[in-house]
């Protein structure tokens, strides 16, 4: 072979590899991650429960044996671990401010009534913030006191009912209102709903309280107040009630000689899962 011959297949076999090396070296190169410089507590580790069953940091208000964590709950029928409406409505007697409240009801599964008097019931935060229970499926009424709504105020984006007699749930992620010393309104409450699972109301600004003769409206009230669960003439089921009172975010101490956004750099070996 001559030196040409040589040549040529020392570059036909190791060009290639060069390339590689260096494509390989320009990826690996030093680089200045960002990092915020905030020092994090770790997240508190919270047992999420089984399928049905409430997380290990829930107030299990009721588990399906009694309802002596409400005002009024022991007119209610217990049945079969779950609890069923009558007589009058029930109030808890713990109080509660922003929250995550979990709870599962039914409307009667024989259909009788319509509109408003078709399995009505609902969940009025701190006592005056109505999230609407009805039976909604192929029920018609107007929609802002359909089922998921906040009533008269916002309907829910979608109708996620399930037929009459079936459990369903509600996940409620509530930040109270705020007032001022004044007794005006410092921040207005908010709200996030899941209705079985489904996304109907995402951070939803509540107008005030809620009513049937008149138009929303905020009165200062406590920072904790507790929730009730309305009669309506309709004999709705409930079961796994349980409230969740740490849905604040984690703060982290601020570093003390960088601001936020200031990059560090740092050696992508440490951590090479820079996503
Ligand atoms: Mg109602």
């Amino acid at each position: 072979m001559n030196s040409f011959a040589k040549t040529y297949r020392f570059s036909r076999v190791f060009a290639p590899i060069s390339t590689v090396l260096l494509a390989s070296a320009a990826t690996f190169a030093w680089v200045d991650e960002w990092k915020s410089g905030i020092e994090w507590p770790t997240p508190p580790i919270v047992d999420a429960g089984s399928q049905g069953g409430a997380p290990a940091d829930a107030i299990v208000l009721f588990d399906g044996t009694n309802l002596s964590e409400f005002e009024g709950g022991d007119q209610w029928e217990i049945k079969d671990g779950y609890a069923v409406a009558r007589n009058n409505g029930i109030r808890s007697k713990q109080s509660f401010g922003d929250c995550q409240l979990h709870l599962e009801f039914a409307t009667p599964e024989k259909v009788e009534g319509q509109g408003q008097g078709r399995g009505n019931s609902g969940v009025y935060l701190m006592g005056r913030y109505e999230l609407q229970i009805l039976d909604s499926y192929e029920n018609e009424t107007y929609v802002d006191g359909q089922c998921g709504s906040i009533y008269k105020q916002q309907p829910p984006m979608v109708n996620a009912s399930r037929k009459p007699g079936e459990w369903q749930s509600y996940d409620i992620i509530f930040t109270a209102p705020r007032f001022d010393e004044g007794g005006g309104l410092a921040k207005p409450a908010y709200v996030t709903v899941l209705h079985n699972g489904v996304v109907i109301h995402n951070h939803y600004e509540l107008q005030g309280s809620t009513s049937y003769i008149e138009a929303p409206k905020y009165t200062r009230h406590a920072e904790k107040e507790p929730f009730s669960l309305q009669f309506h003439g309709n004999r709705v089921r409930f079961r796994n009630i349980w409230v969740r009172e740490n849905i604040h975010p984690l703060v982290g101490k601020q570093p003390d000689d960088a601001t936020p956004g200031e990059a560090t750099p740092t050696d992508m070996t440490d951590e090479p899962n820079n996503e």
